[in-house]
């Protein structure tokens, strides 16, 4: 990586045009809304499928001790389901994993093909697996093994017995990347369905989102936080506010 890097000009090929089909990968409930909750509600207005394929259990994800496993995971489960339908999305799969110790294994890879298979989506997005300095486990090991998906998913002779036709989707596109090149705008209506998406996460109000479940004051703050996010990503592809990420053509 040269030094000067950052004062290069990202290279944009421009936005998506609507896919017929999309998938997000993302390790826990709300990876997919922080990373990109506005793309998906606007693809899906504009007529997308959209599925939403989360790796773990999400069973990590409170700081409060009292609250049973088991409660924890239908509790996320349910705040995802309702995070979902914000975003108008129809199809939400889990792959149930113990949160924080998700393991790269053969079957988690093809268990993702047939998914992918099944639902053939034009885009997959997932988490960057090269971002520097990713301190998640789950993030990395989330990302890698969706990218390696898609790169079984439209080879023929992998996995012959899941009797399922190769799939090739024409776009991968990587969240919390460090060189993000690709960018797509969020207008205000896909704002406010991103913001409502990831509150409906009420059990990461503390962890995640700066207790913005307790008050109206941390709500604003929150979502202060998330638009400012959004407007330092657009700024450099001179968009108002975007979610941004790391494009690559399977
Ligand atoms: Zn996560």
């Amino acid at each position: 990586m040269s030094p000067e890097h950052n004062d290069q000009p990202p290279i944009t090929p421009g936005p998506l045009s609507t896919p017929a089909s999309v998938m997000t990968i993302g390790a826990h409930p709300d990876d997919a809304e922080f990373g990109a909750g506005a793309t998906l509600f606007t693809w899906i207005a504009n007529g997308a499928d959209a599925t939403i394929v989360i790796t773990t259990d999400g069973s990590k994800g409170s700081w409060d001790s009292r609250i049973a496993h088991a409660d924890l995971v239908a509790q996320r489960r349910s705040e995802q389901m309702s995070a979902a339908a914000v975003l108008g999305v129809e199809s939400v799969a889990w792959l149930g994993q113990p949160d924080g110790e998700l393991r790269y294994t053969p079957g988690l890879r093809r268990a993702l093909v047939s998914l992918i298979r099944t639902h053939r989506p034009d885009v997959v997005l997932t988490h960057d697996p090269w971002q520097r300095y990713q301190l998640h486990p789950d993030h990395r090991t989330t990302g890698f093994l969706a990218v390696d998906a898609v790169v079984a998913a439209r080879e023929p002779r992998f996995y012959p017995e899941q009797g399922l036709e190769a799939h090739r989707p024409s776009a991968i596109l990587l969240w919390s990347a460090d060189d993000p090149d690709h960018a797509e705008t969020v207008d205000d209506r896909a704002f406010d369905a991103k913001v409502e998406a990831l509150l409906c996460h009420t059990s990461q109000s503390e962890t995640t989102m700066g207790s913005a479940a307790s008050s109206a004051t941390a709500r604003d703050r929150f979502v202060e936080r998330v638009d400012g996010r959004l407007r330092e990503a657009g700024e450099p592809f001179g968009l108002d506010r975007a979610e941004t990420f790391k494009r690559l053509t399977p």
